[in-house]
């Protein structure tokens, strides 16, 4: 009778990417089993992807998966970043509906209450937050941030909802449909729009790490903001085409002004200083121009490779085959 009481219930899969998270990792069990409990009328699955980590993570979640039979891991053979983490997590999660969380805890987890609520009573495919106002961001981050959005709103056809986290609930068929885009430069906040489906956003504000540093370093922030352009918009290709057909205008007016300028007045030698400074501004438009069609030539050749998006060294179950 209680076996099949069981098979009834719902499973909600916590997703959590980790990378050198072993001081915020603790902690996170430790919340997100109390709300596992507190959520009775649901079963839980937590899935933690290792991306590589240097520290102690994988020990942990090792241990963690012996005493905790919810506790599921995989480890990845190098770090292949949070969006392979997010992919990797997604595509072996078992439940009905599945939430992704950072570990450090500005995903608060008695949100993921909220969330399966929300979706059960209200009927959303989703629900997710986000956290537009940047609350202990630098404000050199935030100012980018904030550019960002405002730049990714025009030239992107698809929508990006500002201060967007990857912290949501999705239902089964929603993870179906991301799962099924297997690009290999991948930018999910974008993905999580194009499937479409229905959302609901909550707006909060993100609280501070718990423990440790962010992951993300201005470089690798800038190549997340470059690959949410080149992987949602092309515009910046339609941009350059226009330019350059500008550029053409302007030479063959000239060419006609220069033409007409000698038949009357003849052609007094003078004017090379403004010449060579339109070959410099013009060559280096070029440049810029090559470049852009460069970036996206480079990441068609990536998807043409067809290299997975992660690659696992182990999992629980290997683990306890061992055993
Ligand atoms: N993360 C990851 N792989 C990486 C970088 C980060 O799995 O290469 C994870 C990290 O462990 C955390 C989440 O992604 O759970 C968000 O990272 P972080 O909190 O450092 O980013 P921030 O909140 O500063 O944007
Ligand atoms: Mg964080």
């Amino acid at each position: 009778m209680k076996k099949e009481n069981k098979k009834t219930l719902e499973k909600i899969s916590i997703v959590v990417p980790c990378y050198n998270e072993e001081e915020t990792l603790p902690i996170f069990y430790e919340e997100i089993t109390k709300i596992a409990t507190e959520m009775k009328k649901v079963e839980f699955e937590f899935l933690f992807i290792n991306d590589g980590s240097k520290d102690n993570t994988l020990n942990i979640l090792r241990e963690l998966s012996k005493k905790d039979k919810r506790v599921r891991y995989i480890s990845f053979s190098r770090n292949f970043g949070k969006e392979g983490g997010m992919y990797a997590g997604l595509e072996n999660a078992t439940g009905d509906y599945v939430a992704i969380m950072d570990a450090d805890m500005q995903d608060p987890p008695e949100m993921v209450k909220t969330m399966y609520e929300d979706i059960k009573e209200e009927g959303y495919d989703c629900v997710a937050l986000c956290s537009p106002n940047h609350k202990g961001y630098s404000p050199v981050r935030k100012l980018f941030t904030n550019w960002w959005y405002k730049l990714i709103a025009k030239i992107s056809s698809t929508p990006q909802v500002p201060g967007a986290r990857d912290f949501r609930l999705m239902n089964r068929k929603m993870v179906d449909a991301i799962v099924n885009m297997k690009e290999y430069n991948r930018y999910s906040k974008g993905i999580f729009s194009f499937v479409g489906f229905n959302t609901k956003w909550i707006e909060y504000e993100a609280p501070d790490r718990v423990a440790g540093t962010s992951k993300f370093n201005f470089w690798k922030l800038f190549r997340y903001a470059l690959e949410g352009i080149l992987a949602f918009s092309t515009t910046p290709l339609v941009i350059s085409a226009i330019i350059g057909l500008i550029f053409c205008l302007i030479a063959f007016i000239l060419v006609i002004v220069i033409i007409i300028k000698t038949l009357i007045i003849g052609d007094p030698v003078s004017g090379w200083p403004s010449l060579a400074c339109m070959i410099m501004f013009v060559s280096g438009v070029q440049l810029f121009f090559l470049g852009i069609i460069g970036m996206y030539l480079s990441k068609l050749y990536l998807e043409v490779k067809k290299r997975p998006i992660y690659i696992t060294k182990e999992t629980e179950k290997e683990k306890k085959k061992e055993k």
